[in-house]
């Protein structure tokens, strides 16, 4: 008779440590082999140098190598449609339970629920847990059961449900003898048509330091003052329980406050996943956008004219990344001073950002549009001149990424300031219905 096998598949949380499912699955009665599968229908969608498809790549081969070397285990790296996966794999292997961590998006949920069905045709087990957040779904909700879509009230509850819950890590390491000894070969980058990219993803920097002055720190794009945790979140390169925990250490709790913000933007996905193509609030569908495509490309280059927004978007094109407050400046550029749908700027910066993540993106696209719940009000144009004296005083994060601003060949402003702020809240005010 053969064996029986569960498996584990990781998505969202490319790690072995402190990963729920798989403890789950650890602790269960049969030996666990853990997986990973290159989805095509989303890997079809992406230019084939996708940096972040580099990035799970190499997470993964990390992966494959600590259980090889240290354990003699291997992880199936598969490349297909995860229920034809599914389907080759039980026709070879016995297994009885698929574990797995949640995901909220709204093509993940649809693609779960197929998977589960699949698998129950067979009679095998498909179980599920939460991982990638501390409170999902409707955990966090008003005393009437409704949603919050405002964030003061939502992190007040957060933080009070946090005190008497138990969100500990969880400890995978001493259950590694239950994975299976079964030998898979690892798959390559080129066996899924993909190339790798030079853009990397940088280690985070989530020290004692950081945490400290991350209050002080935070704003200016010049210095290391933030954590560079974000894409590690996304992919689950480190679990949300450390950082949390860390983040507890500091008194102002400023930094956990932006860990908050999340689990807040999660959760509206997660109830309203409709915002992702539609204005949060529909009173605001009447804004008649302007969608000038030459501005929308200089917008994309960097070539506005304005150093700090042009300094923030080749930032992101060259690196991946884009800092916080700049990427609230260059995204009130194209909604307010260019007049572009938010979805526009949506769409590029899921193109570009190593730390895409739908939830993320669309609830502070919509922030800074005033589209979304609890935004910025609309008429809150930041002034992409005026920023740079207080944030970028020494010209220390243009000058690194927009060497030619004061070059003769430095394009002329794309549109002048006063005019495109009055252009804006005239179109607003009018559009509001
Ligand atoms: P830190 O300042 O060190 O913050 C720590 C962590 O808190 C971050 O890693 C992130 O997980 C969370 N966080 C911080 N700020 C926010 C925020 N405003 N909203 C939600 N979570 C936050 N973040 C993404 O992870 N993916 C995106 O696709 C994304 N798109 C954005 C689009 C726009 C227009 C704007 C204004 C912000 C966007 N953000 C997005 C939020 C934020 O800019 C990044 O999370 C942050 O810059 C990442 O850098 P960090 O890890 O050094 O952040």
């Amino acid at each position: 008779m053969k064996d029986n096998y569960v498996l584990f598949w990781h998505r969202r949380d490319l790690r072995i440590e402190d990963n729920i499912g798989l403890h789950k699955a650890l602790t269960s009665e049969n030996k666990v082999i853990p997986l990973f599968i290159f989805d095509e229908n989303i890997l079809d969608k992406l230019p084939k140098d996708d940096a972040r498809v580099t990035f799970i790549h190499e997470q993964l081969e990390k992966m494959y190598n600590t259980l090889q070397e240290k354990h003699g285990v291997s992880l199936l790296v598969q490349h297909g449609n995860p229920i034809e996966v599914f389907r080759e794999i039980i026709g070879k292997i016995n297994i009885v339970a698929v574990y797995t961590n949640h995901d909220y998006e709204t093509y993940a949920i649809a693609r779960d629920q197929k998977v589960k069905e699949f698998l129950e045709t067979e009679n095998i087990a498909f179980h599920t847990f939460k991982d990638q957040v501390i409170f999902e779904r409707d955990e966090i909700v008003k005393a009437d059961g409704q949603p919050y879509s405002i964030y003061t009230p939502y992190s007040k509850k957060w933080l009070a449900k946090l005190k008497n819950s138990d969100y500990e890590s969880v400890d995978c390491a001493s259950h590694y003898k239950n994975f299976s000894k079964l030998h898979f070969d690892f798959l390559s980058l080129e066996a899924i048509g993909f190339t790798t990219s030079n853009i990397k993803v940088l280690p985070h920097t989530m020290t004692e330091n950081i945490i400290e002055n991350y209050e002080a720190t935070r704003n200016f794009p010049a210095i290391e003052g933030t954590s560079k945790l974000s894409p590690h979140l996304r992919f689950g390169t480190i679990s949300v329980r450390q950082c949390v925990q860390n983040g507890l250490q500091s008194e102002e709790n400023t930094f956990l406050k932006e860990l908050i913000w999340r689990e807040f933007f999660m959760q509206i996905l997660w109830h309203f996943p409709k915002s992702v193509t539609n204005n949060f609030k529909s009173k605001y569908d009447g804004i008649k956008w302007r969608n000038n495509e030459k501005e929308f490309k200089a917008w994309c280059e960097g070539k506005t004219g304005y150093p700090l927004v042009d300094a923030g978007m080749r930032e992101l094109n060259e690196s991946g990344y884009m800092h916080n407050r700049v990427r609230m400046i260059t995204a009130s550029f194209l909604c307010k001073h260019l007049l572009i749908d938010w979805k526009w700027g949506e769409a590029y910066f899921a193109e570009k950002l190593l730390d895409f993540d739908l939830a993320q993106n669309v609830g502070n696209w919509q922030w800074v549009a005033g589209t979304g719940c609890d935004s910025a009000p609309y008429f809150r144009i930041f002034n992409p001149t005026t920023q740079i004296q207080k944030f970028d005083k020494a010209h220390n994060y243009i000058k690194k990424w927009v060497p030619d601003y004061q070059e003769f060949s430095y394009p002329q402003p794309i549109v002048e300031h006063k005019h495109a702020r009055e252009r804006c809240l005239a179109t607003y005010k009018e559009g509001l219905t």
